[in-house]
């Protein structure tokens, strides 16, 4: 049997809204996450009327989890629809909504819009629910991948949220869950300002539940922090299951100081692990060697001492390849200002060229929300002149170009 052993929840405003339209519910085992749309204050009583749905904990009922969760999603539902109805200045607000229920040795999700519920297990973060968006529908469809989604301009255009509608369509799905699992449900604005490698990376980092969820809610910030933030994070563990091996409990100062993901951790996914990571490197070891020359013919004698030319030759590769580094280094250093495939102005890191075979020396940082086509036609060719700029210059351009103080001459 399963039960929650760490929880962590953070809303935080962001550095570009004024207010906080997101909410969140934690009440072990029962915790959600939703993101607020509309006028004025709208988006908050939307969000707010959402979780409080959730009040009582998971509702009574004789249906399995997923239903009884579905059911709380559209009683929700129906109370933010009536009341944007009835009520003048709330009208048109929605909600995301996604919940998340650890139940005996399961984990089960009831899901509405575009906010998130990830699951981190063995090293690895997976998205357990499907985004209700239009970029969501593009990557679906093979259209866009995930990582082009995220940094879509149009990325914010959900399809699916409690309030419009008298119904609504419930997303439920209910996986095994395992000791060491840890689950992060969040809003768009974590997952739109941070990559999901990003979110992987501080979750194999940080030494606790609160310490990661810390730094997350920071990361997005750091990125710009152009929406609200919300992060609920909880890990799993055994209840009265085995003890974990003796050897694995090097005494510790800080009880904190386990790496996430790796407290106590069961002999089978320890094998599974180490097991996955081999196998990992052996893929790493053949791709490198892949493309080297033909192997050697059988009768070629196998321990040859290695020529004076070949010794040069590597001397010479290894050099070529420090240039080659240092060049690629000191290319990221730059940025320049263009326009993406869809016209939009883009914030570019590293310079504007492509090698031989496609190698691309740019990469996409940051897509504006504005259209080539809406700066001042004389100043356009200027603005976006692909010219290389210093981090902070190129930022700054993109941020005028964002607040419309770029005018005609
Ligand atoms: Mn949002």
């Amino acid at each position: 049997m399963l039960r929650v052993a760490d929880h962590f929840e953070r809303t935080d405003t962001g550095r570009q809204r004024r207010a906080n339209e997101d909410a969140y519910f934690a009440r072990s085992p029962l915790f959600a996450v939703a993101d607020g749309m509309g006028g004025a204050q709208a988006g908050e009583v939307a969000s707010g009327m959402a979780v409080a749905v959730l009040d009582g904990g998971l509702p009574a009922g004789s249906g399995s989890v997923e239903q009884r969760l579905a059911d709380a999603v559209q009683e929700a539902n129906g109370r933010i629809h009536r009341r944007s109805r009835d009520e003048d200045a709330l009208s048109g607000m929605g909600t995301t909504f996604t919940v998340a229920y650890l139940g005996e040795d399961e984990l089960t999700v009831a899901h509405v819009g575009d906010s998130r519920t990830y699951r981190w297990r063995a090293g690895g973060l997976e998205l357990l629910t499907q985004d209700h968006s239009l970029v969501g529908e593009f990557v679906r469809q093979g259209k866009l991948t995930q990582a082009e989604a995220d940094e879509h301009p149009q990325r914010s255009i959900i399809t699916r949220a409690l309030g419009p509608e008298p119904q609504v369509r419930v997303d439920t799905a209910t996986w095994k869950a395992e000791p060491g699992d840890v689950y992060l449900l969040c809003s768009d604005g974590l997952t739109s300002m941070v990559a999901e490698r990003e979110v992987a990376r501080v979750l194999g980092a940080s030494t606790s539940i609160a310490a990661a969820g810390r730094a997350l809610v920071d990361a997005a910030n750091a990125a710009g922090g152009r929406d609200n933030i919300t992060v609920v994070l909880f890990s799993v563990e055994e209840v009265g299951g085995p003890a974990a091996p003796p050897t694995e409990q090097a005494p510790v100062a800080d009880p904190d100081a386990t790496v996430l993901g790796q407290a106590a951790p069961r002999a089978e996914d320890v094998r599974r692990a180490v097991a996955e990571d081999e196998r990992r490197r052996a893929e790493a070891a053949a791709r490198r060697r892949a493309p080297r020359t033909p192997a050697p013919a059988a009768d070629a004698p196998r321990r040859r001492r290695v020529p004076s030319w070949a010794k040069v030759a590597i001397v010479f590769a290894v050099l070529a390849g420090i240039v080659l580094f240092g060049g690629y280094i000191a290319s990221q250093s730059v940025y320049f200002v263009g326009t993406d495939q869809q016209g939009f102005v883009t914030l570019y890191r590293g310079v504007p060229y492509e090698l031989p075979g496609g190698i691309r020396l740019y990469s996409e940082n940051f897509v504006s929300g504005v259209s080539a086509a809406q700066l001042p036609a004389a100043r356009r060719g200027a603005l976006i002149d692909q010219r290389l700029r210093s981090r902070g210059d190129a930022i700054d351009l993109v941020k005028q170009i964002e607040q419309g103080n770029i005018t005609a001459p």
